[in-house]
């Protein structure tokens, strides 16, 4: 089993960028779960699997491959050798995402593709139930949150718009989150042990630098008492 660092939080709470640049100084791998719910939303909008198809979404997810690289220092998410980088990060994909990952089948599967990667190597690992759900006995859990408002605005940037996006994603986000927060299975909520920052005013260096701190000491720790 490696160490498992878990990064829980709705969307524009600065998860990927910071949970990057953790991984990163702590040499170990990154895993963007959210990135493998938009690959399975975007494969099965396009297939036109209904969302109660239970049967026809697992059989997707038992025979998608989805692999992570990086080409120039951008990470690449493929799926059966596919290229889906780009068509996962539209508003349209996050939406189906949140409505494909409601459905237990596809929760079971992709939860056990996260465990098999976290049992390989010491992962960063970025989403919405890694704390409670995926790795209960992560060495640091961590919940990020920031302002609604603060949340729409890194999202309108992220996807290259200007200030006349940031209502449409405001809304794109709340209903996202109704929708995460409120599901039945493996709803977004911190876990009772998890370490809750609010990130509306630091900067990505800053919440790096804060976790990189935690995950020492925690590491100490364990150093000292083995
Ligand atoms: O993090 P990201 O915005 O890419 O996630 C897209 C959607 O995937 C989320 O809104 C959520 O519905 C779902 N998700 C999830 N569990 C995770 C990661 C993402 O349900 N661990």
């Amino acid at each position: 089993m490696g160490t498992v660092i878990a990064i829980d939080g709705p969307g524009g709470a600065g998860k990927s960028t910071v949970s990057r640049g953790l991984a990163e100084a702590l040499g170990y791998a990154y895993v963007d779960t959210g990135a493998m719910y938009r690959v399975i939303g975007v494969l099965a909008a396009e297939r036109g699997i209904p969302v109660d198809d239970e049967a026809a979404l697992a059989a997707l997810c038992d025979a998608t491959e989805i692999e992570f690289g990086e080409r120039a220092g951008v990470p690449v998410v493929t799926a059966d050798g596919r290229d889906l980088s780009r068509a996962i990060r539209t508003a349209e994909a996050a939406q189906q995402a949140s409505r494909y990952s409601t459905v237990p089948a596809v929760r079971e599967r992709l939860v056990a593709k996260q465990r098999a990667i976290g049992a390989a190597a010491d992962v960063v690992m970025e989403g919405r139930d890694i704390g409670t759900v995926v790795f209960p006995d992560a060495l640091l859990k961590v919940f990020l949150d920031a302002s609604p408002r603060e949340r729409a605005r890194r999202r309108a940037s992220e996807l290259g718009g200007g200030d006349g996006e940031v209502d449409r994603m405001a809304k794109e986000i709340s209903e996202r989150d109704q929708r995460d927060r409120s599901r039945a299975h493996s709803p977004l909520r911190a876990a009772a042990d998890a370490v809750e920052l609010d990130t509306t005013t630091l900067s990505i260096d800053e919440v790096v630098a804060k976790l990189l701190e935690m995950v020492h000491r925690r590491l100490g720790v364990l150093a000292s008492s083995s």
